[in-house]
Order: C-alpha cells, then structure tokens, then sequence
C-alpha cells in the first residue's frame, strides 16, 4: 500500500522569519498527529535553513522549489543538489508548472533536473499537468504522457520520485479538477510508468493531485485509490488549512 504524501510549496511568499512562525504553527498543530501520511513544507530559498532547524526533530520534510542540473559553477541564480542537501533538504520539486510557464522550463530541462537530483540522493516531485487550452483541445492524455516519459527519460529506479498531477488550469485559480477527472489522469499516469517501468512499477509510485486542493474538498480527491495526497499551493500558507489537508489525508 503506497503512503500518502502531502506537501506545501510556499512558492515565493514569506521572509525568513515569516516562514519561521508557519513552520513553528504547522508543527504545533500537527503535534504527533503525522499518521498514516507523509508531510513536506516547501519555503523559498532564503528561508530553507529557518525552517530546517524548527522541523529538524520532526517527522515533516524539508522541500526545495527547485535545483539545477549542474553540480557547481558560473550559474548566477542557481541552487545546487548539494547545497540543498547541506540545508537538510530530502525532497527537491521539479518542473512546476510556474517553473515551464515563467522560466522556460522545458520536459527536457525537467529530466536533467530529475537526474542531477536522484544521484545526489534527494528525492523529487516531478510535476505534470496541462494547460486549459490542451484540456480543451482533447490533448491532456497526450501531453501528460510527454511530460512524464521525457522526465523520467533515463531514470531507472522509481525509488525516490513521487509524481504530481497538477493541472494548469486548476493552480491558484480557485478550479479544482473533479475527483473522477484527477483520477481518470492518475490512472492513466499509472499506465504510462508501467509501460516505461515494468508491469508493477506503477503499483509503487505516489501521484500527488495539485490544483486548488482545500480542506473542503481533500477528502473526496485523496479517496480516490490511483491519487496518494496533495501539492499544496495556497491553501498552505495558513496552517489549519494545510492540518487539515494533511488529516484529511491521514484519514483517507
Ligand atoms: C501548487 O502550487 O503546486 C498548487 C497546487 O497551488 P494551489 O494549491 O494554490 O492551486
């Protein structure tokens, strides 16, 4: 039975000492309360080693936004696999949809990612989603697909990465998809790791749902059997909300 896994991506919001009082509130609220779910915080860059330390004696993981492909060099701008590692990160988010949208990230540029981040021992959200548009045109299934076998292109051990299906049009909008229409992407996600992993390969994988996931509508996505948790945007930047996501996991 695959775990589920839930994490917030703070995107770029709160200073250092911001960060630091959600991080200190989520612990607080979550208590011992951690059961029968993973969880992950995901700060910005400035605010890693803040959070690092409040969460260090706890079950919660310390996520990264984002890593290059490089190991070290004149990438002005750019974090390191290794440098994350050093903060205490255990998980790096790769190819976020802000990420393909605003800095030309590519399916190509994602794979990279992926690799330099699994040989150095961190584990990775790769995500995936379409645009409205693509939705609309009938060409979800096809694009997914893309993302998620040039991403995975030359990975090959699942061990360290989770999946998260986030489509485009449900991120920060207020739309969530409906649970069938996650599932049905899920299940299809599932198919597509078989065929490129082995037949049981996809038994094993986390596919998180991201797109406005609310504690009002988290129990009836994570109740689906192919969706394992949530990428959480803006619903985790209050803390009852995020628990409550979180519990709502737990209990599903
Ligand atoms: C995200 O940023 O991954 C996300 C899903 O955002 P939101 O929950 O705000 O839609």
């Amino acid at each position: 039975m695959r775990k589920k896994i839930v994490v917030g991506n703070w995107k770029m919001n709160k200073t250092v000492a911001e960060a630091g009082e959600l991080a200190s509130t989520v612990l607080e609220q979550l208590g011992n309360g951690i059961t029968g779910c993973e969880v992950g915080i995901s700060p910005a860059f400035p605010a890693l080693a803040e959070v690092g330390k409040i969460i260090e004696r706890s079950d919660i993981h310390l996520v990264a936004q984002n890593c290059h492909y490089e190991d070290d060099g004149a990438y002005t701008g750019e974090v390191s696999v290794r440098m994350l590692g050093s903060l205490g990160c255990s998980y790096v988010i790769i190819g976020h949809s802000e990420r393909r949208q605003y800095f030309g990230e590519t399916n190509q540029t994602v794979n990279l990612r992926v690799r330099k981040a699994l040989a150095g021992g961190m584990r990775v959200i790769m995500c995936v989603g379409e645009t409205l548009e693509e939705r609309e045109g009938g060409v979800t299934d096809r694009i997914v697909t893309e993302q998620v076998r040039e991403g995975l292109k030359e990975v090959s051990d699942l061990d360290g990465v989770v999946l998260a299906y986030e489509p485009v049009w449900a991120i920060g909008t207020g739309k969530t998809a409906t649970p069938e229409q996650a599932e049905e992407v899920h299940a299809s996600i599932r198919a597509t790791i078989d065929d490129m992993f082995g037949e049981t390969a996809a038994g094993h994988l986390r596919i998180q749902y991201g797109g406005s996931v609310k504690p009002s509508n988290a129990g009836e996505l994570f109740a689906k059997p192919n969706i394992d948790g949530g990428l959480i945007g803006g619903a985790s930047l209050k803390a009852e909300d995020f628990v409550a996501i979180v519990k709502a996991a737990g209990d599903s």
